[in-house]
């Protein structure tokens, strides 16, 4: 049993999301050890004052200010204690700050940025879900986590399984990782018919339960592009020592081959309370609320190679990748921004695709020396991406 100081303080921002919610029900399992301290939404209040109520945080954070005066009068009707603010500002100095030791950063898209290296700048033990912070800025992040000392946990399931199997070796040794796919909801299917694909059908997802962003990266298989330039930064390893397998069941969430020929794998239910109680626990591993593998129930594990032609947005990411500099970022924004006319209705399934192949040939790699170079790259992109949006009344 810890006393009150050694209290694992945690903030968790995303957290009316998938993610934010399962982190909430593992912290709430160990009330002696951890408790959320700083809960931060996006704009839906209702949902957040819900949380606050049930979890009662120190700081209640909205990032859309017209929201502010509905949570502040919500939080004192409701007779908590929770303090009230509002914006990017108020979350990054509350993240930065004393209020926690410990983020979990699960804002959805660019947007989890500024908090993402707040908490890296401030030396906290970083969850990080945020995966496009990454994409968009990992050498920037990984470098202030390594001044501060802050330590990242990686909280997407499979670089969470390649943490854990790392940690069977000191010193190295490692010949390759290879993440898993499930392949989302369209695997095996045709150009032909992914061009009739509603959003209804890329955000329900076989295997894992999500938010809508995430669900589409996963049917398109951008997320997999995104999650090898995520693994790059995070384990330091180049693009041709990371593997992608598609593995419809979901089991195996990613293998580690050393040079001895010895390969690990990390195993589980498709839940991610699973990788948030290892980033709340470890180097301790605590209860998540998941229950554990029953192989012969589930009879079988399969693996085969992602379909290029139908699903190009692993190759389009590995291209950014290898292109370097302010590639990754244009790549995330023209995704992001394609993503959401997708769930809009406003274009088809394949337009993603096209449209981020454009933006980054209209666009060309050029030195990311700096924050705001990735940032101007980011708007860039977000705006060549949209006024391509509003010429064409329908992309592919
Ligand atoms: P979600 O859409 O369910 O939740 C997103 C959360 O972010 C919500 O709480 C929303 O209010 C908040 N938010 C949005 N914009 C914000 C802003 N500007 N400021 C503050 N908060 C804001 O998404 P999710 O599925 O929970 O995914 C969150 C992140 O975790 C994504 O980066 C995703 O790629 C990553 N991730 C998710 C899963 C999963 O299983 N859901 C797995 C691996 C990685
Ligand atoms: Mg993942």
């Amino acid at each position: 049993m810890q006393s009150a100081a050694d209290m694992r303080q945690v903030a968790v921002l995303g957290a009316t999301g998938s993610i934010g919610t399962s982190a909430l029900d593992v912290i709430a399992r160990h009330p002696a050890r951890m408790r959320a301290s700083v809960l931060a939404a996006g704009g839906n209040v209702e949902a957040l004052l819900a949380l606050c109520a049930a979890h009662q945080p120190d700081h209640a954070v909205i990032a859309e200010p017209a929201a502010y005066a509905r949570l502040r009068d919500g939080l004192r009707e409701a007779g908590l204690d929770t303090r009230a603010h509002a914006g990017a500002e108020a979350l990054e100095a509350l993240v930065a700050g004393p209020a926690c030791d410990t983020v979990v950063a699960a804002i959805v898209g660019a947007a989890g940025l500024g908090s993402t290296l707040a908490a890296a700048r401030a030396g906290k033990r970083l969850l990080l879900a945020n995966k496009e912070s990454l994409v968009l800025a990992g050498e920037l992040v990984i470098a202030a986590a390594r001044r501060s000392g802050a330590e990242i946990v990686p909280i997407d399931s499979e670089h969470s399984a390649v943490f854990q199997c790392l940690r069977s070796c000191e010193a190295g040794g490692v010949r390759r990782i290879v993440l898993t796919a499930s392949g989302g909801p369209f695997r095996g299917w045709d150009r032909d018919r992914l061009a009739q694909v509603t959003p209804a059908q890329a955000i329900a997802h076989p295997k894992w339960s999500m938010g809508p962003k995430i669900s589409v990266d996963s049917a398109t298989l951008m997320n997999k592009g995104l999650e090898v330039i995520e693994a790059h930064h995070l384990f330091g390893l180049p693009a041709d020592r990371i593997g992608v397998l598609v593995h419809p069941q979901s089991l195996v969430h990613a293998l580690v081959e050393y040079i001895d020929g010895s390969t690990l794998a990390q195993l589980g239910m498709p839940d991610m309370r699973t990788a948030l109680a290892v980033g709340l626990g470890w180097p301790e591993r605590i209860d998540s609320g998941v229950s554990g593998l029953d192989l012969l129930a589930q009879g079988r594990l399969d693996f085969e190679a992602p379909d290029p032609v139908a699903f190009p947005c692993l190759r389009l990411a590995s291209d950014a990748m290898s292109a370097g500099g302010t590639a990754p970022a244009v790549l995330n924004a023209a995704n992001e921004e394609a993503v959401s006319a997708f769930l809009q209705g406003r274009i088809g399934f394949l337009g993603i695709p096209a449209l981020v192949e454009d933006a980054l040939a209209a666009l060309p790699a050029a030195p990311a020396g700096s924050l705001q170079a990735l940032l101007d790259a980011d708007a860039d992109a977000r705006r060549f991406t949209r006024q391509r949006i509003d010429s064409r009344t329908s992309i592919a």
